[in-house]
């Protein structure tokens, strides 16, 4: 493919396309290039800083701000407000429902298993949108630094991301305008960083210990031929930085001798102490002593004046020796499930703002017995890495040989026309994946498995390679049958398609060539056109999504009334009805805000009966994807 572009500010031909490396973070994202130097580097939109916090801001006319600006609404306007959207990306509610308290913002209880939306305003937004904002944010930056359009990106994703997280954050980068060559582990990405890998010859254990805002993860990989393979991961994705400054803060506190339940009530106050406790716990990986007042209005019975924050290095190691044992006792998991010793590791990166506490690197020191890595500002190295995988995935480095990989993806149709991407484009070939559907229909004995391969949300925009039907599944109740259906893409570039029902154990596989007939020119046009269009199908899909599960929604609230109208009221009955005689109007309109809001107050209505009767079968029985027949 050609890789001439023009740059829009000058209007010059520029022969080389620059590709962006994104750490799309939890607390931070960032992103990187490659200089005119072969150096990866950081893009520092001029003033603004190199790292973005992710936190997207709605006001009232829906129009979104990203980064700093937005983090200052985090006290004024929490409801609109978002931030940790990584934690929810690819979720759905049952995944995040035992962490509801730590978002300020609401995330739509639907108790199913379809991926979660926030509100903010009259608005529904899904996690891909708004980290699509995020990502935009990114883009802009790096075209107003590079003085170039931005078009093409690769994006990490921490090692134990499932298919459909790393699906969303490859969606969130086509609605956002950028053609994601490849989503790339986080601990690889770090790992190039510091050069490991890319010696061809070179075969190595790593341990990437990754201790960031909000989250810890710590990987073991191993590197041979210049393929990385995850041998394990750990963790804990609600342990971080943001612990450390809550343990100041009540150390502070105490030290003040305030009245905690007072304090802790006065969000503003928190946050302030909050603030002040991550500046003093940055200035304690450079200094040893901490010492400034926060003055501070009153409240209630508390008399305005000052707070003493005050903290030594000791005492904020003690404060921390918990949870850096807890993330040490991870270590020790990671290893065993990978069967190594300490021994066996040949290198150890730090990745995270939070291994810049000398303390955590101390202790992951003496854990593993070596020096870690720490050369690179490990809140960057991870961007960095991604600029130099974007480097080799746009030819740039001879030495490195490209792997043959998929130019489109491959994947089935599901409810509505959608495509369901199984083999994503740009995956190292040979390769092997999977998912499990479900059926939509009581008793429904057949599924049609229809094969497309592109870039487009709705398969009627794709190529369709394939149709066949998956027959004799026993009759059972619509979501009760288990099918995976498997992808095998093998070196030859010949895919097997495996649908087996698992209860049953009926099956049916057919053999299908990809590339037959596709010409580089398709691929380019199907490229291009996914990019123009990624607006416009991601609402198509969001709506086709509402739809179905206001569809769902209708049933089963008409089927809990039929069968558990005795445990209710008159009343009770005379306004679930009205409910659900607003869904169906909603749906008839086929608006997608108006849908998922009288979804919600369904919903929300229905909840406590649901509780009362306790019927597990009715809910179950929404579970589960469903393919329409
Ligand atoms: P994430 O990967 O979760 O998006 P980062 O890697 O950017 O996050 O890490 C953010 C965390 O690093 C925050 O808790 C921040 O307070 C902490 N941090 C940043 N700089 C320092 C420092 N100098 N010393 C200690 N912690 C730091
Ligand atoms: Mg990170």
């Amino acid at each position: 493919m050609a890789k001439i572009s023009i740059n829009l500010a000058t209007g010059s031909f520029q022969q080389e396309e620059i590709i962006v490396g994104i750490d799309l973070g939890t607390t931070n994202s960032l992103v990187a290039f490659i200089n005119p130097d072969k150096n990866p580097q950081v893009i520092n939109d001029t003033g603004k800083g190199l790292l973005v916090p992710s936190v997207v801001h709605f006001n009232a006319q829906g129009d979104a701000l990203v980064g700093n600006d937005a983090k200052e609404f985090l006290i004024t306007d929490p409801a609109n407000t978002i931030f940790s959207v990584k934690r929810l990306l690819g979720r759905s509610y049952k995944d995040v429902a035992a962490h509801q308290d730590t978002f300020s913002y609401k995330i739509i209880d639907d108790e199913s298993d379809s991926l979660v939306k926030i509100k903010a305003g009259d608005k529904f937004y899904t996690p891909i949108e708004l980290s699509a904002e995020i990502l935009k944010e990114l883009k802009a930056r790096a075209e107003h630094a590079l003085k170039t359009p931005v078009n093409r990106a690769v994006i990490t994703v921490p090692a134990y991301f499932n298919d459909s997280q790393r699906q969303a954050t490859r969606d969130a980068g086509k609605l956002a305008g950028l053609d994601v060559l490849r989503i790339v582990n986080e601990p690889t990405a770090a790992s190039l960083a510091y050069g490991l890998g890319l010696d061809p010859a070179q075969q190595k254990t790593i341990a990437v210990y990754d201790l960031g805002g909000g989250t810890f993860d710590v990987s073991v990989l191993s590197i041979q031929n210049g393929i990385f393979e995850v041998l394990s991961t750990n963790g804990n994705t609600f342990l971080g930085g943001d612990d450390f400054d809550r343990a100041i803060v009540y150390y502070w506190i105490e030290s003040n001798k305030l009245d905690k339940e007072a304090v802790t009530k006065d969000s503003g106050l928190m946050q302030s102490l909050r603030l002040k406790a991550e500046e003093a716990k940055k200035a304690l990986s450079t200094q040893s002593l901490y010492n400034e007042k926060l003055r501070f209005d009153g409240f209630e019975e508390v008399k305005p004046g000052e707070i003493w924050c005050t903290l030594d290095k000791q005492t904020f190691e003690n404060l921390i020796a918990g949870k850096v044992a807890e993330t040490i006792a991870s270590c020790k998991l990671a290893l065993s499930d990978a069967k190594l010793t300490t021994a066996e590791i040949d290198e150890v990166v730090l990745v995270g703002g939070s291994t810049r506490s000398p303390y955590v690197k101390q202790q992951v020191a003496a854990f593993f017995q070596r020096e870690p890595h720490d050369q690179i500002n490990p809140d960057e190295v991870v961007a960095l890495g991604a600029a130099i995988q974007a480097d080799i995935l746009a030819g740039n480095r001879s030495d490195i040989l490209l792997l043959d990989v998929t130019p489109l993806s491959l994947g089935i149709e599901t409810m509505g026309g959608l495509m369901d991407v199984i083999i994503p484009r740009n995956a190292k070939v040979p390769t092997k994946a999977g998912r499990q559907y479900t059926t939509s229909l009581d008793g429904q004995v057949n599924m049609k498995i229809s094969v497309y391969q592109g870039e487009r949300d709705l398969v009627r925009e794709n190529r369709k390679l394939a149709e066949f039907d998956l027959k004799g599944i026993p009759p059972m109740p619509a979501g009760l049958p288990k099918v995976d259906i498997n992808f095998i893409l093998n070196a030859d570039g010949i895919l097997t398609v495996q649908a087996i029902e698992l209860r049953s154990g009926v099956k049916q596989e057919i053999d299908i060539t990809p590339s037959y007939g596709l010409t580089d020119d398709t691929v380019e046009k199907m490229l291009i056109d996914s990019i123009t269009h990624a607006k416009s199908d991601v609402d198509q899909r969001m709506l086709i999504e509402a739809r179905s599960e206001g569809e769902q929604l209708v049933y089963t609230a008409q089927r809990f009334l039929d069968k558990h109208a005795s445990y209710l009221s008159t009343d009770e009955i005379k306004n679930t009805k009205i409910h659900i005689e607003n869904l169906q109007q909603a749906l008839e309109k086929a608006e997608k805000d108006e849908i998922l809001k009288k979804a919600d107050e369904l919903n929300e209505f229905t909840r406590p009966f649901a509780e009362r009767v306790m019927d597990v079968a009715v809910s179950a029985a929404m579970k589960g994807k469903s393919i329409d027949n």
